[in-house]
């Protein structure tokens, strides 16, 4: 027995990395998913590995008309809609604000926020009726640049405050119908890529030395795998295990607010 059986979620980029987890996941727990995923290549693998018990749209999530389309296929297919899981995003790749092109401020800003806020909010805005039917829920990936500088560039860091926001005021609008969450994880060695307007969209962010990184700064030590993060998920899905759980983000970034000053405390005398 899963904690999601009989349910249905979507989750979008679920192609790779930690979407990719959370379907792997959603799946054992006993869910029906449907996924938005913008790489044809990707959704083919997708696809091809789960057969029936996943349906695939290929698409993007900076248009409302594929969100509309994958929650009009998912209900058609499961008869319900569960848990809306908005998670799709780009990295900015640390880039400061000086180090912009003067003439890519504008695009930069809108590839940005467009994929990691407006795919958020057209996401929930398609699915909000489906899941007021069955008292679902919509879950945010934020990450610990909701919380924290350093963590990304001033486009990637306010784009994902901005998810906090969302979540917040969605929560505020939805109830008591549909509840809205956030899970902020940290670092992972993924295929997260870039802006294509600074020229990474080819560039995944394991090809960068994260992992000493992360181990150094956050309190726990410790670089996670995707799948790590998948628990929070299945809680906030899971209304026998959060149904009084609305506007709250899940921090599971390894601690970095709990650093303190000077070196990371470590406990291995414990
Ligand atoms: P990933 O690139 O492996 O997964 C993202 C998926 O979304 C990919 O399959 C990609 O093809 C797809 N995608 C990208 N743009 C899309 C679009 N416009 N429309 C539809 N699909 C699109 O990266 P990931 O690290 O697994 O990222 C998942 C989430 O985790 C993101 O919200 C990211 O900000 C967050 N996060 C990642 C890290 C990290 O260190 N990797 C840390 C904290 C938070």
């Amino acid at each position: 027995m899963g904690w999601l059986d009989g349910t249905a979620a979507i989750i979008t980029g679920g192609g790779s990395g930690l979407g990719r987890a959370l379907v792997d996941r959603f799946v054992e727990e006993g869910a029906q998913v449907g996924v938005l995923e913008k790489s044809p290549e990707k959704a083919d693998k997708l696809q091809a590995e789960f057969g029936g018990a996943v349906l695939v749209v290929t698409g993007d999530v900076t248009s409302y008309r594929d969100n509309v389309a994958v929650v009009e296929q998912t209900v058609a297919r499961f008869g319900r809609l569960d848990t809306f899981v908005g998670n799709a995003a780009i990295w900015d790749f640390s880039t400061r604000l000086v180090d912009m092109p003067e003439d890519s401020l504008d695009a930069l800003f809108d590839e940005v926020f467009h994929i990691n806020v407006k795919g958020y909010l057209l996401g929930a805005r398609a699915a909000v009726r489906e899941l007021a039917r069955t008292g679902g829920s919509v879950i945010l990936t934020a990450s610990n640049a909701a919380f924290h500088p350093g963590g990304g560039g001033p486009l990637y860091t306010a784009s994902k405050h901005a998810v906090r926001g969302l979540v917040a005021q969605l929560a505020f609008e939805f109830a008591p119908k549909v509840r809205v969450n956030g899970v902020a994880p940290g670092g992972m060695l993924t295929d997260l890529r870039g802006p294509g307007t600074l020229g990474l969209d080819g560039t995944s962010i394991a090809s960068l030395p994260i992992a000493d990184l992360v181990t150094t700064c956050t309190p726990l030590q410790t670089l996670a795998e995707p799948a790590d993060y998948t628990g929070p998920y299945v809680l906030l899905a899971s209304k026998a295990n959060s149904s009084t759980a609305t506007g709250a983000v899940i921090n599971c970034d390894g601690g970095l607010g709990v650093r303190g000053i000077g070196a990371v405390a470590g406990g291995s005398d414990l």
